[in-house]
C-alpha cells in the first residue's frame, strides 16, 4: 500500500425493536435542525409519515421529499430540494432507491446523511457505494461517504416484503465469490486489498448462511443477522475504499443482466444470487450449497424464477467482464456463448 490510506465510518448505529424511537435524540446529538426526509412513494404511509410526526413533535423542522427513482436526474432533483430547504442533513426511511439518492446528494454536495432501512434488500444500508442509473438507465456507480449514522428497526424491517428479504440474502451471500474475485486479482494483477476487509465480507456471509432457516421465516433474529451482515458490508467497504471485497463476478453478472434485459422486474440482490450460483462453480467451490441455501430463503435460482428469458443469462454472461474494470474469474476475455450457455445449464440456472 502506498502513502496514507484513510478510512471513514459510520459514527452510530442503533439496532433493534424499536431502535426507530432513538432518532430525534440521535439528530440532536449532532445539532441538526433542519431535515430533508427523504422517502418513497410507498413506504411513506407505511413510515415516512411516522417518522414526519415523531421529528415534528420532537421539535424539529422537517421537509419531506418523495423519491420517485433511483436515477441521477431524480437525485439532482432531490440535491435541489435539499439545498433549497436549507437542511443540515437528511434522513433517508426507505429502501435501496431512497437510501442511494440520499448518499449520492450526501457525495456530492457534503451534506451527511442518516440511513433509516425499512428493508434489507442489497447491502448498500450502510455502504459508501452509489448505485444509481444514469439517463438512458445504464449503471453508474460511485464510491462516496457512509452515513453518519444507521438507525435499523427489526420491527419495521421484519415486516418487509419477503422478496426483499430474500434479495438481502442473495446480495450477502455473493460475497462468498467477490471475496474470491479480490484473492485472484491481488495475486494475478497485484491489486492492493486487505485482508481484514475481505474477512469482514466474507463473515456477513458466512452468518447469514447459518440462519437462512430463520431469515426465511422471517424471524426478527435471522432478520437481525441481515441487517448487522449488511451493516459488516458497508464496513468492509469503507475500510478497503472500495466495493471490492463485496462486489465481484456475480455482481458483474447483475449489473450485465441489467444492461441486457433492461425490461427485467428482478431485483439486484436476486440476480446476484443467481450470479453466484454460477460465480461459485468457476472458483470451484460449493455452488450446490449456495443454491439449497438460496431455495431454502425463497430466492430464485433460475432464469425462470428471475423472470428472464435464458437467452438473456447467457448473453449476461458473455459481456459481464466489460461492465466495469474490474478483475475477477471471468478473466480479461470473458465468456464465450458457449461456455456461458454451459455454465448456465451445468448449474441448473437455464434448462
Ligand atoms: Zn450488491
Amino acid at each position: 500500500m502506498k502513502g496514507p490510506h484513510e478510512i471513514e465510518l459510520p459514527a452510530k448505529v442503533i439496532t433493534g425493536s424499536g431502535a426507530l424511537s432513538a432518532l430525534p435524540g440521535l439528530l440532536e446529538s449532532f445539532g441538526y435542525r433542519r431535515i430533508a426526509l427523504f422517502t418513497g412513494p410507498n413506504v411513506k404511509t407505511i413510515c415516512g409519515y411516522r417518522v414526519e410526526n415523531m421529528l415534528n413533535k420532537a421539535g424539529f423542522e422537517c421537509h419531506i421529499y418523495t423519491v420517485g427513482e433511483a436515477s441521477k436526474p431524480e437525485a439532482e432533483t432531490a440535491a435541489l430540494f435539499t439545498k433549497e430547504v436549507e437542511a443540515d442533513a437528511i434522513v433517508a426511511v426507505g429502501g435501496g432507491k431512497v437510501i442511494d439518492v440520499a448518499k449520492y446528494v450526501s457525495h456530492a454536495y457534503g451534506i451527511r446523511f442518516v440511513s433509516v432501512p425499512t428493508a434489507v434488500s442489497h447491502d448498500g444500508i450502510a455502504s459508501p457505494a452509489i448505485s444509481l442509473k444514469d439517463v438512458e438507465g445504464f449503471p453508474v456507480s460511485k464510491f462516496g461517504r457512509p452515513p453518519v449514522a444507521i438507525i435499523a428497526d427489526i420491527d419495521i424491517i421484519s415486516q418487509a416484503p419477503k422478496k426483499l428479504l430474500a434479495s438481502g440474502f442473495g446480495d450477502i451471500i455473493g460475497k462468498l465469490t467477490s471475496v474470491r474475485d479480490a484473492i485472484l486479482a491481488r495475486k494475478i494483477k497485484g491489486e492492493y486489498i486487505g485482508d481484514y476487509s475481505l474477512a469482514l465480507a466474507k463473515l456477513s456471509a458466512q452468518m447469514v448462511a447459518e440462519s437462512a432457516e430463520l431469515i426465511a421465516t422471517q424471524d426478527p433474529e435471522g432478520v437481525s443477522v441481515l441487517v448487522e451482515a449488511a451493516i459488516s458490508c458497508g464496513v468492509a467497504m469503507a475500510i478497503a475504499g472500495s466495493s471490492r471485497p463485496c462486489s465481484g463476478s456475480e455482481h458483474l453478472f447483475s449489473h450485465a443482466l441489467d444492461i441486457v434485459y433492461p425490461e427485467k422486474i428482478s431485483l439486484h440482490g436476486e440476480q446476484v444470487g443467481v450470479g453466484t450460483i454460477m460465480m461459485a462453480f468457476l472458483h470451484g467451490i460449493n455452488w450446490k450449497r449456495i443454491r439449497q441455501l438460496l431455495r431454502m430463503v425463497g430466492a430464485p435460482t433460475t432464469n425462470e424464477e428471475l423472470g428472464v428469458p435464458p437467452k438473456a443469462i447467457v448473453n449476461a454472461l458473455t459481456i459481464a467482464h466489460k461492465v466495469r474494470k474490474r478483475y475477477t474469474i471471468l478473466g480479461e476475455g470473458g465468456l464465450s456463448e458457449s461456455a456461458a450457455l454451459k455454465l448456465a445449464k451445468v448449474t441448473g440456472v437455464i434448462e
